[in-house]
């Protein structure tokens, strides 16, 4: 059965490939019904902190992608790793290497200068007949893997097609370190034995380590999962997508008021399609997905698409859906939620945004103090035909029944007695209630608000 991974190191927050990356992983395995595994590669102990694994779970958790096993952690793995170490030693497919750092880089020197791939020479590398030199006194020696030097190291990526490279490439990979903690590459390949991994999703910025992972399986005896590298995610302007576009961590999308099932839906298209279906769910998604229709090529971060996708989403919800999820940007406005009717505030403002943050903009209309227009505005619209027009129209509201229709109604009848044209009164109304200039049509704005808070806002005036 299908088990895939996603194995992110807890450098800095979740991301946006990175999730892309998880999101295929996720998508594979509950397409074949198998099974997805966290695991947190954290053994660059430097770089890795709590903070980042936290991001990394708070992403998962946002975008609703959940694990079936883990996570793992890499760190609490460790005796793992020293016993499967042994293990190679033990059958000749690693050895002790006591070059220094130094001498390593004497060789690789040697091998750039005779214009050959910069490498290790094999000095430690235990050949029949070849006698090793004497072990140098007082130096701990690093455990180099024992790569094949003849043939070629392969496999038929699920994204790229063919991949080969000359195991003459591939030098003697370190696998653990003079105080014996394992090196990155050698972990992945323990763990993705261990948790069984079928299929191996991830960047193409790990290309390269896939032979030196295969060449160490098969020392293993361990099968072979089958790899899919996933090339990189551009920015607008081509460039490989990083801060400079914008935001790049997948919580600052929450942020700045996107939905999950929108970033899901737009990073699902992102590197993947299925005809020209731009707008599905997570269910068709994962019926759909499979690896026949990654694409190879780059692709683009496109931010209006993604808004486009998510306005698409933000409609879907209904207006009481919509309502509930942009209450707490209102309230961290300041907004005072009584104010009004949230769904009929809603149903009014949605048209016109396209994430919770612009919503909650454009709701504040609502829900907020009326702004306090400018003298100039002021001058210029309140002419003393728009006063009596003011005039007139707060003393017949007092008498209306609030009803979109029938203060529409009112608004024309005052409108003719004076002779005037709708903005000439619809701005002057528009600012004595509101502050602003623009709103949405007066008439459902005057309703919304309240035959109470109006008159008040219009005496006041
Ligand atoms: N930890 C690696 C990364 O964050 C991924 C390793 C893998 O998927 O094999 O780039």
């Amino acid at each position: 059965t299908v088990r895939t991974r996603f194995a992110p190191s807890p450098t800095g927050y979740l991301h946006l490939g990175g999730a892309r990356t998880a999101l295929y992983s996720w998508a594979y395995a509950r397409h074949h019904k198998g099974t997805f595994v966290l695991r947190i590669e954290d053994t660059d102990v430097e770089r890795s902190t709590p903070e980042a694994v936290q991001a990394i779970l708070d992403g998962m958790a946002w975008l609703g992608l959940d694990a079936d096993e883990g996570p793992f952690y890499q760190m609490q793995r460790m005796d793992r790793y020293r016993e499967v170490v042994g293990q190679l030693l033990a059958s000749g497919h690693a050895y002790h290497c006591y070059s220094s750092p130094e001498e390593v880089e004497a060789m690789r020197e040697k091998a750039r200068a005779a214009g050959l791939k910069p490498r290790y020479d094999g000095t430690w590398r235990p050949e029949p007949g070849k006698v090793l030199p004497p072990v140098p006194a007082d130096r701990k020696p690093v455990v180099r893997f024992r790569n094949p030097t003849e043939g070629s190291t392969g496999w038929n990526d699920l994204i790229k097609g063919p991949i080969v490279f000359s195991n003459t490439e591939l030098d003697d990979l370190i696998i653990a370190r003079p105080d014996g903690t394992p090196t990155y590459n050698f972990c992945v390949v323990v763990d993705d034995w261990d948790m069984r991994i079928t299929h191996v999703l991830r960047g193409d910025d790990h290309v390269n380590n896939t032979p030196r992972q295969i060449n160490i399986l098969r020392a293993l005896g361990a099968p072979l999962p089958q790899y899919g590298h996933l090339p990189m995610i551009l920015g607008p302007d081509g460039q490989k997508l990083s801060k400079r576009h914008g935001a790049v961590s997948v919580m600052d999308y929450d942020r700045q008021g996107y939905l999950p099932d929108a970033m899901i839906n737009y990073l699902a298209r992102l590197g993947w399609s299925h005809g020209d279906d731009e707008l599905f769910g997570r269910a068709e998604f994962v019926e759909w997905f499979d690896a026949q229709n990654l694409s190879r090529s780059a692709a683009q971060w496109d931010p209006q698409k993604l808004n486009w996708v998510n306005a698409h989403y933000m409609r879907q919800l209904g207006d009481d859906a919509l309502g509930q999820r942009v209450a707490p940007r209102i309230a961290a406005r300041g907004g005072d939620l009584t104010q009004a009717s949230l769904p009929a505030v809603v149903a009014l403002v949605k048209d016109r945004a396209e994430t919770l943050e612009q919503l909650a903009d454009a709701a504040m209309l609502f829900f907020g103090a009326p702004e306090q227009p400018g003298e100039e505005l002021l001058q210029q619209h309140l002419t003393e035909a728009a006063r009596q027009a003011l005039a007139d129209f707060t003393r017949q509201a007092e008498a209306l029944e609030w009803s979109r229709e029938n203060i529409s109604a009112l608004i024309k009848q005052v409108l003719k007695a004076h002779g005037l044209k709708m903005p000439q009164l619809a701005i002057p109304l528009r600012l004595a209630v509101t502050g602003r200039t623009q709103t949405p049509s007066i008439d459902a704005v005057l309703e919304i608000i309240g035959k109470e808070t109006v008159l008040k806002r219009l005496k006041q005036f």
